[in-house]
């Protein structure tokens, strides 16, 4: 059995199991110049944080099969009607109403370009992404939005066709389950667990 609580949801209830706080014992400091005197204690705490996808769910689920859902405004009464979001957005910000769920798989792959990007040396906590991470952020054809994501291969420059890749094998289940690559990788060269789609 898992150490870690676990979570399902049953008529309409979310349902927890296992322990979602686990106390570790402390540890003591010492300090070593000064006969070892105990200068203080080390408290390890681990914490299970349960995130709730609601409406977006549809679009992490569809990263695992190798797709990309956008959503749409498809209100008529709306100013911007047939306006596409990407990032997956739940409801349009112009008319409030709720948006329809897209497959975008194709256009993305077909007019991906890198609108600008920023390459990270260093990292906060509970990174797991490698260093240097090169995020860019990715424009489409037809998108009134531009999605924030990470290169895998190659350095990024502005205007660069780039092609999608996925977290098939062992998806995590989050954003950084969809990766680019440049436009022309030969699928032998992705990162282990990715594949096209
Ligand atoms: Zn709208």
């Amino acid at each position: 059995m898992s150490i870690y609580g676990t979570v399902q949801v049953k008529d309409g209830k979310y349902r927890i199991k296992g322990d979602f706080h686990n106390i570790t014992p402390n540890m003591p400091i010492r300090k070593a110049d000064e006969g070892w005197r105990l200068v203080g204690v080390t408290n390890p705490r681990d914490m299970i944080y349960i995130h709730s996808y609601g409406g977006e769910a549809v679009f992490f689920e569809s990263l695992s099969k190798g797709k990309i859902h956008a959503s749409r405004c498809d209100n008529p009464d709306c100013e911007f009607k047939g306006s596409i979001f990407l990032p997956f957005r739940i409801h349009c910000p112009d008319c409030l109403g709720r948006n329809t769920v897209i497959d975008h798989t194709d256009i993305c792959r077909n007019t991906a370009r890198v609108h600008t990007f920023m390459v990270c040396e260093r990292s906060g906590a509970f990174n797991t992404l490698d260093k240097p991470i090169k995020f860019v952020n990715v424009e489409f054809d037809g998108v009134c939005t531009i999605l924030m994501s990470y290169l895998s291969i190659g350095e990024p420059r502005i205007g660069m066709r780039v092609i999608p890749i996925f977290r098939t094998i062992s998806p995590t289940y989050t954003i950084t389950d969809l990766s680019w690559v440049p436009e022309g990788t030969p699928a032998g060269d992705l990162p282990e667990g990715f594949t096209f789609g």
